[in-house]
């Protein structure tokens, strides 16, 4: 085992999908003198972070950040715009969908859950099946996970949306974008989101400890009749403070320094350009859990995950899955690596690989350098070389980064 005050050489590869890498010049900008929250000083800081955390999100709507991890901004989407006993519509493309569902429930919502597989993202013709059915209109919002970090699987927000509009029917459309915003395109306004969750520390290359609600000009008016209790997470105050640059309670002063670093960087490299380089890292690691001969974990390729690959352990003759978590253990302790486990009903049967964030061609050859060496230490029966086809296919699409 790493004693927890051990120091060994070289860094620690952090490649689980999130809290992911935070860059040096991000952590060097929150290693900086807290201010005075209500001071003029921090007036600038408050408006340069409002104003660009809306580009990331592409929306020209209110973003609020709340001092919390994303589940924090999961309640305040629900309890800002539904009553009590309100039906939502949920679907279960895996682990945080689930977390999100029991989180309705426990608000005393009413969730009616689309089954999935686990292995797949969201139906939108199941959605819209249901929204048709529902000619009362009982279903105030369908809550959807935009990249579903337990599976390694993304959806379709844009479909969704369709299915909703084509239904005919009124419901909110509230997408969890965790572990996708800043590192798979999601587009708040042209999309159609009501509620948009997200949260620092996955693509955005920042500590765990803040998250946001991206919201409408629909989600807002409906937040002015929504009866869930509210008070901490309730927008109207923060929105109200947020036009000067402040808050209502003490923000997260550092993290808003490292908010607005990241930020900083994010835009210099261009979204298009931060999406197109997840988007050649993760091919690059599919060739190689390919070339291991393992198993994708996302059935549909139109699916597949730019932020995260679950890969499945091989099966042994009797039928038994290889222990991932044993794999995990031996990737840590002999090359200092953290690998993604399996969450729920994957524990064991999963690994899977984070690749976003602060995140370039050798960060990804390190890790899944790091993944051969623990398959073939570990014993987990694979074809050498999935790390090649990786190398393979990063030096021939290699382009000069457009800004360096
Ligand atoms: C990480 C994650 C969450 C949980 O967020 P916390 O910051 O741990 O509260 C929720 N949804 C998705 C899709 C995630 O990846």
């Amino acid at each position: 085992m790493l004693a927890l005050n051990s120091h060994p050489a070289g860094r620690h590869f952090l490649q689980i999908p999130g809290p992911t890498n935070v860059p040096e010049r991000v952590l060097r900008a929150i290693d900086h003198p807290t201010i005075d929250h209500r001071g003029p000083e921090f007036a600038q800081l408050g408006l340069k972070v409002l104003a660009d955390i809306r580009k990331v999100f592409k929306t020209v709507q209110p973003v609020i950040i709340y001092p919390a991890s994303g589940t924090g901004a999961w309640e305040a989407a629900l309890v800002n715009t539904l009553s009590p006993g309100d039906a939502v519509l949920m679907v279960e493309t895996g682990h945080f969908a689930s977390l999100w569902k029991t989180l309705a429930e426990r608000l005393g919502l009413v969730p009616e859950f689309i089954a999935g597989d686990w292995r797949s993202g969201v139906d939108a013709a199941l959605v819209h099946e249901r929204l048709v059915a529902d000619r009362e209109h009982r279903i105030k919002a369908v809550c959807v996970v935009h990249n579903e970090t337990s599976t390694g699987v993304t959806s379709d927000i844009a479909a969704v949306r369709r299915a909703i509009d084509s239904a005919g029917h009124p419901a909110l459309l509230l997408v969890d974008t965790i572990s996708s915003i800043g590192a798979i395109d999601f587009r708040h306004d042209e999309w159609g989101a009501d509620v948009t969750v997200g949260s620092s520390q996955k693509g955005l290359m920042l500590p765990p400890g803040l998250s946001f609600n991206a919201v409408s000009a629909k989600a807002l008016a409906a937040s002015k009749n929504a009866r869930l209790p509210r008070a901490y997470w309730a927008w109207d105050e923060i929105i109200a403070a947020n036009a000067r640059g402040f808050w209502p309670t003490t923000p997260s002063t550092n993290l808003l320094y490292g908010l607005s670093a990241a930020m900083d960087q994010m835009l210099a490299e261009g979204l298009d350009n931060v999406f197109a380089r997840h988007d050649r890292h993760a091919e690059a690691t599919r060739r190689a859990v390919r070339g291991w001969g393992l198993e994708i974990l996302c059935r549909n390729p139109a699916e597949y995950s730019s932020a995260v690959t679950a890969v499945m352990m091989p099966t042994d003759a009797a039928g038994k899955s290889h222990d991932a978590d044993a794999l995990r253990r031996i990737v840590l302790e002999h090359f200092n690596m953290s690998l993604g486990a399996g969450l729920a009903k994957l524990a064991g049967r999963v690994f899977r690989i984070g690749h976003l964030g602060d995140f370039n061609d050798l960060t990804l050859i390190g890790t899944l350098g790091g993944v051969e060496m623990g398959l073939q230490r570990a014993g987990v029966p694979h074809t050498r070389g999935g790390t090649q086809a990786a190398i393979d296919y990063l030096a021939e699409t290699a382009r000069q980064p457009s800004s360096v």
